[in-house]
């Protein structure tokens, strides 16, 4: 390949060789012909050389200077590149700035709407663009699914709202052929998104007999557990995956929709003696009480404070951190928590006796400071948090008796009326209701 620099020398090689020979041009040309790259088809785009080579289409910048990567557009068409080529193996979502589109066969499809999965997840595409704000029920293939904050909740259970009637979901999946009580519980819109650091390959530190990696997806699994029995939304980066050495082989990860990011590690030092638990932010983060909130509860469980506890990470490293960075820049704030020092055998026990614990502080700090206390969505019906679904829907002109598991319930206009008690009659059968709770007569 030749760039502007060997251009430049040739030229003047050619101007020197023209000096002390007569035929100038043809000299000049013989150069030339002989620093040709040799081509199979070559076509200019742009500013954009491109060939054809084994069937791959490769593109390169005139000067040379930059290999092709992510989102490009050539004569008008996006192509997504990776070194130089179109990967036309690829389908899935790219990044490009501050959003993600979807790409088919290397190709960005500007038309799709629809759910594209990514990292074990499903994904909400419109007009080929991710939209991590929509929550709805989203139609793929024959299933509705739902989509919260732009991702599929898989774990949510519990009634959706679509054209006025109140449709049940179970473990995100919308399912039509339930007929049953059903407890919903909803929290306010939010997704914590878990990364346990280090992995593939990577032990991150190693003390006491525990390797880093084991016990950051230790404490993320139990996070994950105590965030599920709230009815808090989580998205688990890959268990199998180093966020670090993913990011720098190009596959940035998918913070965009979450509503926070907290990054498991342990910490370690060289004296044996340091101890405690800290946080690394990023620089530009104006508040940390979210951090200060889980630090506090983790001294309480008997942890101390490291350092200043909640350090910006730009005082250990100028550039910050590679992660967090990422995720600030696709708007999700990101905590990086040190949980305690695995070089200390003090720590490391503290860990292994309190880890249920911790996990359960750290979601009980989080629900504490967004604010994430169950919602009162159902105008009109407040009479308790059972509803009665028929076919996939809420029947609130429903009233009779129904039954779960060996008990039965006096349901009024759709949900479970506990402050009834008395004799009611239903399915030809008479019902002495105590409290919501129907006995046969
Ligand atoms: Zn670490």
């Amino acid at each position: 390949m030749i760039n502007k620099r060997m251009w430049n020398k040739l030229f003047l090689l050619g101007v020197c060789i023209g000096v002390l020979l007569p035929n100038t041009s043809a000299v000049a040309k013989n150069i030339e012909e002989s620093v040709k790259i040799p081509i199979v088809q070559k076509e200019v785009f742009n500013e954009y050389n491109i060939t054809k080579q084994n069937e791959e289409m490769i593109i390169e910048s005139k000067n040379n200077t930059n290999i092709l990567y992510g989102l490009q557009q050539v004569d008008g068409v996006w192509y997504y590149f990776r070194n130089g080529k179109i990967d036309i193996g690829y389908t899935g979502l790219v990044r490009k700035g501050d959003d993600w589109y979807y790409v088919e066969n290397g190709v960005f499809k500007p038309k799709y709407t629809g759910l594209v999965k990514k990292e074990e997840n499903w994904f909400y595409v419109e007009m080929g663009q991710f939209k991590p704000q929509y929550t709805e029920l989203v139609r793929k293939e024959n299933d509705w699914y739902y989509v919260e904050n732009g991702a599929v909740n898989w774990k949510y259970t519990g009634l959706i709202e679509k054209d006025n009637t109140w449709l049940y979901v179970q473990e995100g999946k919308f399912r039509p052929q339930y007929t049953g009580l059903v407890r919903d519980m909803k929290k306010k819109n939010f997704r914590l998104m878990l990364i346990a650091g280090h992995g593939q390959g990577d032990s991150g530190a190693v003390g006491n007999g525990y390797w880093e990696s084991d016990l950051t997806r230790d404490l993320v699994k139990r996070i994950e557990t105590v965030a599920m029995s709230k009815g808090i939304s989580t998205i688990v980066y890959d268990m199998d995956k180093n966020a670090v050495k993913q990011i720098r082989a190009g596959n940035i990860p998918l913070f965009s929709g979450n509503n926070y990011c907290l990054e498991v590690h342990f910490n370690a030092s060289s004296k044996s003696t340091s101890r405690g638990s800290m946080f690394y932010i990023h620089k530009n983060e104006n508040g940390w009480s979210v951090e200060n909130n889980i630090l506090q509860r983790l001294y309480n469980l008997g942890s101390k404070k490291a350092w200043d506890g909640v350090v910006k990470a730009n005082r250990q490293w100028e550039k910050g951190l590679l992660v967090q960075n990422n995720s600030i820049r696709q708007g999700v704030p990101h905590g990086l928590l040190e949980t305690c020092f695995i070089s200390n055998k003090d720590d490391v026990n503290w860990y292994l006796e309190n880890s249920n614990k911790i996990a359960e502080q750290v979601i009980e700090a989080l629900i504490d400071s967004f604010g994430l206390v169950e919602e009162e969505k159902w105008t009109g019906y407040k009479a308790g948090t059972w509803y009665y679904v028929e076919n996939g829907a809420v029947r609130w002109d429903y009233t009779g008796v129904v039954s779960k598991g060996e008990n039965w319930y006096y349901v009024e206009r759709g949900t479970i009326n506990w402050k009834f008690s008395g004799i009611k009659k239903s399915n030809n059968k008479e019902f002495t209701i105590k409290n919501g709770v129907a006995t046969i007569k």
